[in-house]
C-alpha cells in the first residue's frame, strides 16, 4: 500500500474530484478526521489560502497534505466572487441561492460579456514545510440560468469555453479533463511521481 496523502478540505465536492484524479496513483487518499477545525481563510489570494491550509492541516494531522483554494472569477463583476466564492454575498445562503444571486447580478449582461474562469491553486505541505504548488484555470461563460444537477458549487451556471453543457451537465471524468482542478491535480501528480517525502525531513 502507498503512503497516505491527506486531502485537506471539508468540501465534499473537492474531496470526490481530487480523490478520483489520484485513484491511479500509489498514494492512499485520507480525509480530514472528524472534529478537525476549519482553517481561517483570510489570505488575499488563492495561493495564500491554499498554502495556509496545506501547512495548517499537515501539522494538525501529521501527514503530507494537499489543499486546494479555488473560485470563480467573473469579468463583468470585476473579478467577483473570486477568493470569496464559498461565502459570496452572505455566508448563510445555500449554494443554489448564491448562484441565483450571481445570475441576477448579470441579468442585463449580454452573453458575449459573461466571460468567467475558474481558478485553482493547489499546495502540498508536510508538517512545518511547504513542498510544491500547482495551478489550473478553466475559461468559460456564465449561463442565463442554472442547468444540470451534477458537480458542486457554481457548476450549474458555468459553461466551459467551446462546450455546450455546463459543468453540472457532464460527468466527473469529463469535468476533470477540462477543469481548473483537473489541471492542477495532474500537474501535482507529475510532481508526486518523483517526490521522496523522506528527503528534507530532519
Ligand atoms: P474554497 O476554496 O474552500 O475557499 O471554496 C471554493 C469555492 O469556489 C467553492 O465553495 C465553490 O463555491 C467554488 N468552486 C471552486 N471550484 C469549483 C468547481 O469546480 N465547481 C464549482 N464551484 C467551484
Amino acid at each position: 500500500m502507498g503512503a497516505s496523502l491527506l486531502i485537506a478540505t471539508h468540501n465534499a465536492g473537492k474531496v470526490q474530484e481530487i480523490s478520483a484524479l489520484l485513484a491511479e496513483s500509489p498514494w492512499q487518499c485520507a480525509g480530514l478526521p472528524d472534529g478537525t477545525p476549519d482553517f481561517p481563510e483570510d489570505g488575499a489570494t488563492f495561493a495564500e489560502n491554499a498554502c495556509g491550509k496545506a501547512l495548517f492541516y499537515a501539522k494538525y494531522v501529521g501527514l503530507p497534505a494537499l489543499a486546494d483554494d479555488s473560485g470563480l472569477i467573473i469579468d463583468a463583476l470585476g473579478g467577483e466572487p473570486g477568493i470569496y466564492s464559498a461565502r459570496y454575498i452572505d455566508p448563510g445562503l445555500t449554494q443554489a441561492e448564491r448562484s441565483q444571486c450571481v445570475l441576477e447580478k448579470l441579468a442585463s449582461t449580454p452573453v458575449e460579456a459573461r466571460t468567467a474562469r475558474f481558478a485553482c491553486h493547489l499546495a502540498l505541505a508536510v508538517p512545518g514545510r511547504l513542498v510544491h504548488e500547482t495551478i489550473g484555470t478553466c475559461e468559460g461563460r456564465i449561463t442565463g440560468q442554472a442547468q444540470g444537477d451534477g458537480g458542486f458549487g457554481y457548476d450549474p451556471i458555468f459553461r466551459p469555453a467551446g462546450h455546450t453543457h455546463t459543468f453540472a451537465q457532464i460527468d466527473r471524468a469529463a469535468k476533470a479533463q477540462l477543469s481548473h482542478r483537473g489541471q492542477a491535480v495532474r500537474a501535482m501528480i507529475d510532481f508526486l511521481q518523483t517526490w521522496d517525502p523522506s528527503i528534507g525531513v530532519s
